[in-house]
Order: C-alpha cells, then sequence, then structure tokens
C-alpha cells in the first residue's frame, strides 16, 4: 500500500484505536483492581500504584491536595504507559503509520491531563454528586462513583468492560432495604442480593440507605421515592431506587434523566410471580442486567427485554415533581425544594 493511503487511513481511524487503547487501559484497570483484592502480598504490592490513585480522591470523594504529585507519577504515567504498551501491540500488526497516530493521540490526551495536575474533568472536587444518567458512555459522575465504590464502575470512556465484568452495580457491603411487600419476586429478589453480599436494612431511616427496592405500580411509588430522595438530599452520594413495576410508564422514564436519584426500573414479566422457580430466574435476570448497566431491565427473555427496551424508550416522560427538572443536585439545597 502506498505511503500516502497508510497515512490517510492511519488519521481515519486513529481515533477508534484510541479508544480501543483507552478500552484496553479498562481492563487493565479491572485486572488492577483484582489485585488489590488477592490474598496474596505480592499481588497487591503490584498494583499498589493504583491503590494511590484511591487515596488521592477517597471513597468519601474527598481529595487529597497532598497526594496530587504522587497521583501523577502512580497513576497518569503508568496510565499513559499502559496505553503506549497498547500502541506497541499496535505496531506489530499495522503498518507504523497506524502506531505512530495512535502514540501521538494518546500523547495529547497525557499532555492535557498533566496541565491540568490530574484534575480532568473525571477528578473535580464535587460537593453533592448528581446521579449519572444512563447511557453508554460513562460521564464524571460516573467515575466519580468509582472512587466511592472501587470495586465497580472500572469504565472511563465506554462502558464496554463494566457490561462485561457486570461492573455497573455493586451489591456487596451495599446498604438495601426491599420494601414491604408480599411476592414470590420480592423473596427471590432479597435472596439473590444476600447471596451477592448486600446488606439488608430491615429497620431505622431512609438517610442511611443506599439503595431503595420498591415494589407495585409506578403511580403509587412515588411518595416512597420522593421521600427517599428528600431524606438523602444533603448527602454526597446520589440515592438509588430499584423499581419493580407490572408495567414502566412515562414516571419511571422520567425518573432515569433525574439527576436526583440513581433509577432503575425492573419491569416483571408475568410469570415472575406464578412461582418460586418463576420469581427466582426472574430475579437472577434483574440483578445481572443490572451490573451490566442496564436501567431499563425486564426480567423477561432476551427477545422480551428488548421488546420491553424499545417500548420504554419511547415513553413520554411523565416528571412526578417539580424537582425532577433540576440541573444539579445542589439547586434542591440551593432553592429549598
Ligand atoms: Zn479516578
Ligand atoms: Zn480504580
Amino acid at each position: 500500500m502506498a505511503l500516502w493511503l497508510e497515512i490517510a487511513l492511519a488519521l481515519l481511524c486513529g481515533p477508534v484505536l484510541w479508544l480501543a487503547g483507552a478500552i484496553f487501559f479498562d481492563f487493565v484497570h479491572w485486572v488492577l483492581h483484582a489485585l488489590l483484592r488477592s490474598r496474596y502480598a505480592a499481588a497487591r504490592a503490584l498494583a499498589w500504584p493504583h491503590a494511590v490513585h484511591h487515596q488521592w480522591i477517597d471513597t468519601d470523594l474527598e481529595l487529597q491536595w497532598r497526594l496530587q504529585k504522587r497521583n501523577i507519577l502512580c497513576h497518569i504515567v503508568p496510565e499513559y504507559l499502559t496505553q503506549l504498551g497498547f500502541t506497541a501491540g499496535v505496531a506489530l500488526v499495522l503498518p507504523w503509520p497506524f502506531a505512530a497516530v495512535l502514540a501521538a493521540l494518546q500523547t495529547l490526551v497525557f499532555a492535557g491531563i498533566l496541565s491540568q495536575r490530574g484534575l480532568d474533568p473525571n477528578h473535580r472536587p464535587v460537593d453533592l454528586l448528581d446521579a449519572y444518567r444512563p447511557g453508554f458512555v460513562p460521564l464524571p459522575a460516573y467515575h466519580a462513583l468509582h472512587h466511592a465504590y472501587p470495586d465497580a464502575y472500572y469504565s472511563s470512556y465506554t462502558k464496554l468492560i463494566d457490561g462485561l465484568v457486570g461492573g455497573c452495580a455493586p451489591l456487596r457491603g451495599r446498604r438495601f432495604r426491599l420494601q414491604a411487600s408480599e411476592s414470590a419476586f420480592r423473596a427471590a429478589l432479597e435472596g439473590e442480593l444476600r447471596a451477592r453480599g448486600a446488606e439488608l436494612i430491615e429497620s431505622g431511616g431512609r438517610a442511611e440507605l443506599e439503595v431503595l427496592v420498591v415494589f407495585g405500580r409506578e403511580a403509587d411509588l412515588v411518595p416512597e421515592v420522593e421521600a427517599f430522595i428528600a431524606a438523602t438530599r444533603l448527602r454526597r452520594l446520589p440515592p438509588e431506587v430499584w423499581a419493580c413495576v407490572p408495567e414502566a410508564g412515562g414516571i419511571a422514564r422520567s425518573y432515569h434523566a433525574d439527576v436526583r436519584v440513581g433509577f432503575r426500573t425492573i419491569e416483571l414479566d408475568a410469570r415472575a410471580q406464578t412461582s418460586a422457580d418463576a420469581a427466582l430466574r426472574a430475579s437472577r435476570r434483574a440483578i445481572s442486567r443490572a451490573r451490566r448497566g442496564f436501567h431499563y431491565v425486564h426480567s423477561g427473555t432476551p427477545a422480551e427485554m428488548l421488546r420491553g427496551w424499545r417500548r420504554f424508550r419511547a415513553l413520554e416522560s411523565e416528571p412526578p415533581a417539580p424537582a425532577a427538572r433540576l440541573r444539579h443536585r445542589v439547586e434542591v439545597r440551593a432553592g429549598g425544594l
């Protein structure tokens, strides 16, 4: 192939290759956390530099300014070197202009992050974190959750790796409450959440809960959801609701775009209530799909899920409260809503 053609193609493919490199780093990132959880000290030592990144912005999302330089050395530089490693692999299989364009793009992004001394859009001090909006691209509010829950939300530019490893909904140690309701699905969901290490909180105030699971028709659930939002409105991390409904409508659609609450709609198939076996299958599907990044979840077959999702997407939003239209959670405090 002529050199000019190779260069033209390399320039054209550059952004896609760059994205592939970023996904490769997300995979390395997931491995680093697996190493940090290892019972072997040598494995933990290998991933130690990444732990510095998490000390720099801790699980309370407090930024430790004294660690800023160390974060650059232990996280930003190794991330860049990992991406250059990916580029070296590209150089083995594609003509050199592809690797050159890719390295140039990676160096540009690296220089940009360095010039901000690590405070890129994903790493800025937050007062009250907004709930992130569902979608395939992780926005800064999504990466902030990785700092709050380091064993989930690994992805940086696309959610591909989180979708594959089930990193979109942490369960272990997370404080859940399941609203009282007599149903086979509720019983099955409770058992499955417990089995995955979730902490089930039966009593006490709403303010300490991380996830509230509600059951019933969506219009009837609004007071409970709004009370949860009100109880957690001054908390740094947004509350999360899983609404298990027989049929999703405009209210659920509206909550999906609501910055005050992370919201998942779990639409139950008719069989989910018929027997313990069907309820168990439905609850496992719901959890698995939530962990893979779906905010609209159908508990039925993949074909039912696809049909349900198409219908859900076409629904018109029906905001249940004036505050559902706010742009940021801090406005709740400012406006006294
Ligand atoms: Zn980070
Ligand atoms: Zn991490």
